[in-house]
């Protein structure tokens, strides 16, 4: 037995449904509650390069002057950061609440 095709018509946010609808809310929501662990940037071992900015999901790394900054209200520590840096200029460490 063949399965029924249905098709789906999306005209706006109002008929996404309710999981993507809420992604929008993540540049409200403050997604560094989530953190366990967090990124920290060793300045002295960073070349500039922005391949944290480019990588980092959550697009909370600046590069302000020469080296990264990292806004923690929106870090989720995911870690990314640190998996991509090519000069191991970010680590990750245990969270402190
Ligand atoms: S740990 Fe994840 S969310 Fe936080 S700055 Fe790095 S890539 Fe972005
Ligand atoms: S990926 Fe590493 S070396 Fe490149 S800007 Fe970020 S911290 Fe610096």
């Amino acid at each position: 037995m063949m399965a029924e095709k249905y098709e789906i018509k999306i005209s706006g946010a109002k008929d996404m449904p309710p999981m993507a609808a809420s992604l929008g809310k993540m540049l409200v929501n403050k997604t560094g509650s989530w953190r366990n662990i967090r990124p920290l940037v060793i300045p002295e071992k960073c070349n500039g390069c922005s391949l944290c900015w480019k990588f980092c999901p959550d697009f909370c790394i600046n590069i302000d002057g020469d080296y990264p900054i990292i806004n923690y209200d929106y870090c989720k520590g995911c870690g990314v950061c640190a998996h991509e840096c090519p000069t191991e200029a970010i680590v990750m460490e245990e969270e402190i609440k």
